[in-house]
């Protein structure tokens, strides 16, 4: 099964001149998303996590089922003020201004083995922040894993955990 064929590409979303790599049709497609979670469960499973944690929004999309898959608990990363109760927050650049992501304190035990989950690597800079987050924590973060890699872009580059992806673009 070709997993890229499952994959929209959406000129021009959500900005003029950028395409956007729509995850839809494969979470509509029983088969191919099956085969997707198989994939990353396998990739995932070296790490020998405790935690899978996913990053909002689609992040969780992949990082529940795939928590279920494998026997895991599922934590959330979150975009500053959804999380109730105390939080441990963590602020990083954008190309312009600033981001908070948080997860809820005492979501992590200091020194649980994390892996994280996020939909798509583009720059790098959501799931380094999120490395920083848990570390700030104290979670042993082992490892991340992805459906779509935008390889061109370099992310993996600059984090500085190995991550997997089950489709990469060139
Ligand atoms: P990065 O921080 O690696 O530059 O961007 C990755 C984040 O932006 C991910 O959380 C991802 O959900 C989102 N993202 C950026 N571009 C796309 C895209 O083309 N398709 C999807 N599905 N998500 C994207």
């Amino acid at each position: 099964m070709n997993l890229k064929d499952h994959i929209g590409h959406v000129p021009d979303f959500p900005k003029p001149g950028i395409l956007f790599y729509d995850i839809s049709p494969l979470l509509a497609h029983p088969a191919a998303w099956k085969a997707t979670v198989e994939l990353l469960a396998g990739a995932v499973s070296r790490h020998k996590p405790d935690v899978l944690a996913g990053i909002e929004s689609r992040g969780f999309l992949v990082a529940a089922p795939l928590a279920l898959y494998m026997g895991l608990g599922f934590i959330m990363v979150r975009k500053r003020g959804k999380l109730p109760g105390p939080t441990q927050p963590y602020t990083y650049d954008l190309e312009y201004g600033s981001d908070t992501i948080e997860i809820q304190k005492g979501a992590i035990q200091p020194g649980q083995r994390v892996v994280l989950l996020d939909d798509l690597l583009a720059t790098g800079g959501t799931l380094a922040a999120a490395t920083e987050l848990l570390r700030d924590v104290g979670a042993d973060v082992r490892g991340a894993a992805c459906i779509i890699e935008l390889a061109f872009l370099k992310g993996r580059d600059r984090l500085s955990i190995p991550i997997d992806s089950a489709i990469s673009y060139d």
